[in-house]
């Protein structure tokens, strides 16, 4: 197992980390070594998750109840995470996602989206790195969606918000080079989690064959992290379909996005 993967005294914070992507993130980072601060909104799950990782890695866990979408307690994280000298990987995680037409859509969920999705991790990101930088190891994990690479009708905040971290973060990743901190940009596709039921999305009619697990993801993420790559597409479906949608005309993608979307939408 390589020092990065070893834990010895170095934390990972993981944000969304109650369910889903992020609590299978802290599941395998806590296997790994690592100890972890888990934020989310509500306590109980977090800490429930902490103890149960603390009894069976032997690592420190500790919950962080957060809302990411107020400035306040956002500062708050930052301030902790900026300040803490074990800090080795952060985990960008928590997101949601908005469905339907943008002229019908409440525009303060729509705000909050991109607080979480874009401001949250921007501002985790700038508080992260220098420490980072000065201690010459670690990164940062931002958690992306295929949704960045093209239009995404019907979930336009969405796919923007996603747009700007898969930009923000091949940025970052330049800028960092040669530094020994890095950075990657996770792009899962339909991955099996509470995801979709908080956006509204009806998924029955998506082929079990699209779908990922949460744990399958993570699996790929840090290989791919490691490996320090700068953007990650797990599975092989996502990956063809990625590489698919850049091969094709943008304007042909777009239609085909909008007409797949306005399909769902109408049988909901
Ligand atoms: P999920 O199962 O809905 O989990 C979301 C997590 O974020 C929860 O822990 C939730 O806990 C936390 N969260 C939500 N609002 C928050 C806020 N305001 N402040 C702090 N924490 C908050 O979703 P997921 O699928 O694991 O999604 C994780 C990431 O993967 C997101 O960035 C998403 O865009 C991306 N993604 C997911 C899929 C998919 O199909 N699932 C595909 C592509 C990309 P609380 O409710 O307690 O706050």
């Amino acid at each position: 197992m390589s020092s990065e993967q070893r834990g010895n005294g170095r934390r990972a914070w993981v944000t969304g980390a109650s369910v889903g992507i992020g609590a299978a993130f802290a599941r395998r980072l806590a296997r790994d070594g690592y100890d972890l601060a888990l934020v989310a909104r509500q306590a109980r799950p977090l800490e429930r998750l902490a103890a149960e990782l603390e009894a069976a890695h032997g690592i420190h866990a500790r919950a962080v109840a957060a809302d990411l979408t107020d400035a306040a307690a956002l500062r708050e994280v930052e301030h902790a995470v900026a300040h803490d000298p074990h800090l080795a990987l952060l985990v960008n995680n928590a997101g949601f996602g908005t469905i339907g037409a943008f002229a019908t859509l409440d525009v303060d969920r729509e705000e909050n989206e991109i607080r979480l999705n874009v401001v949250a991790l921007t501002r985790l990101a700038r508080a992260a790195l220098p420490g980072l930088l000065r201690r010459r190891q670690g990164g940062i994990i931002n958690v992306s969606s295929m949704a960045g690479f093209q239009a995404a009708p019907f979930n336009a905040t969405y796919g923007a918000t996603k747009a700007f971290v898969n930009s923000f973060t091949e940025s970052l990743h330049e800028e960092l080079r040669g530094s020994g901190v890095r950075v990657m940009a996770l792009c899962p596709g339909f991955t099996r989690t509470e995801f979709q039921e908080r956006a509204g999305i009806d998924a029955s009619g998506i082929p079990s064959l699209a779908w990922m697990s949460a744990e399958a993801v993570v699996e790929a993420a840090l290989q791919r992290y490691r490996r320090g790559d700068v953007v990650c597409v797990p599975g092989f479906g996502n990956w063809t379909m990625s590489g698919l949608a850049a091969a094709l005309p943008r304007a042909l993608v777009r239609r085909i996005m909008g007409a797949a979307a306005g399909r769902v939408l109408q049988h909901r």
